[in-house]
């Protein structure tokens, strides 16, 4: 049994989502102690349980300690099935995370998984449902179909969203089978030329009157003057709690457009928060995706850390923003699930 110290790194629920996502597409059983150590409530919380319970149900994973508030775990898993999840955090527990340590074991179940989840697609120290959608989930459609859907937003703290994700692998191979070799890798080293951007804007309807959302768009358009078409949708919806949010994402190609087998899409986002106007949200993320196009990079700081589970598994390269502790941590814990060494030059990570 793989054992992992939680605190490790830079301590917090990411460890043990990708331990998950790992154990199951493995095989691999592990234990996880001090869980969230470095956090200021430290332990399991609604949306750590539920990835638990998502895989769980993904895998007949046997599992001892998942229970809110505990911190340590211990995870046996089994085989990955197709069938049809069905996950409710009942709070605003972020969606995208719980989709972050899903995904990876999809790509390996044996037919389509469905997935639908209620919870939170917009709150804060987390991936944004549009993030995962439209900067995340296209590096992934090499290995998959996949098709998502926000059908609902929901803003923390009440949640109420929701999502639902269909994946239907495009390979039968286990890790282990020689010919899972030859499946496409990443290459994502050489940025291209910046061909759009695009990105929604959203609000909860108490926040239409003050044009909240259009106000976001146009202070974020004013810091991407970059000369390339600019879409960004506006969208507002009725929500249990109020809330506003912006993502962003820039593609990059050549003359003959995108390549669609190895994308380059930087992303960058910024929630809307009581006390800050939406010009400075707007902004916010207009600067960060800026700064993203900049460093001539291919994989922006957020995906960089969700990207490292896959790298490891399908192998290539990736030219990074940056290399954050949450990358660093994901390196360690798939290193040690996959018994393989990421290499590291400058800010171009290689497995
Ligand atoms: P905790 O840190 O409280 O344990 P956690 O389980 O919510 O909580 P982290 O371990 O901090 O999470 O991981 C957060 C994940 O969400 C990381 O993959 C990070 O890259 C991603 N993320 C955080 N903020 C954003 C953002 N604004 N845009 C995109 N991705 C984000």
């Amino acid at each position: 049994m793989l054992e992992f110290d939680g605190s490790m790194g830079e301590g917090g629920g990411q460890m043990l989502r990708t331990a998950l996502a790992l154990s199951a597409v493995t095989g691999k059983a592990f234990r996880m102690q001090k869980i969230r150590a470095n956090r200021p409530e430290p332990g399991l919380k609604a949306q750590h349980l539920h990835c638990i319970e998502g895989i769980k149900q993904l895998c007949d994973a046997q599992v001892e300690g998942g229970e809110l508030g505990s911190s340590s775990v211990e995870v046996i898993p089994r085989a990955i099935h197709a069938k049809t999840l069905s996950i409710d955090v009942g709070t605003a527990g972020a969606l995208g995370l719980i989709l972050q340590c899903l995904v990876p074991a999809t790509l390996f179940a044996k037919g389509k998984v469905r997935m639908q989840l209620r919870g939170g697609t917009d709150v804060p120290w987390a991936m944004p449902m549009d993030f995962f959608s439209n900067v995340l989930v296209p590096q992934l459609r090499k290995y998959a179909d996949i098709d998502v859907a926000l059908e609902r937003r929901g803003y923390f703290p009440a949640g109420g969203g929701q999502v639902t994700m269909n994946v239907k692998p495009k390979f039968d191979l286990g890790l282990d089978d020689p010919l899972f070799a030859i499946l496409p890798k990443f290459d994502l080293q050489t940025q291209g030329t910046l061909l759009n951007i695009k990105g929604i804007t959203h609000a909860s309807m108490d926040l239409q009157s003050a044009q909240v959302a259009e106000r976001q768009a146009s202070a974020a358009r004013e810091q991407l003057k970059f000369g390339v078409p600019m879409q960004i949708q506006t969208e507002y919806t009725k929500t249990p709690s109020t809330g506003s949010g912006i993502t962003l994402w820039a593609q990059f190609g050549s003359a003959a457009g995108m390549d669609f087998a190895n994308p380059v899409i930087l992303g960058a986002d910024q929630l809307g928060q009581r006390g800050v106007s939406a010009e400075q949200v707007g902004k916010a993320a207009g600067n960060k995706l800026a700064a993203a196009i900049q460093s001539r990079a291919c994989v922006d700081v957020h995906l960089a850390d969700n990207l490292i589970p896959f790298l490891g598994m399908f192998g290539g390269s990736i030219h990074a923003e940056n290399i954050t502790e949450h990358t660093k941590t994901n390196i360690l814990v798939t290193e040690e699930f996959l018994g393989k060494k990421f290499s590291l030059d400058g800010n171009i990570l290689s497995m």
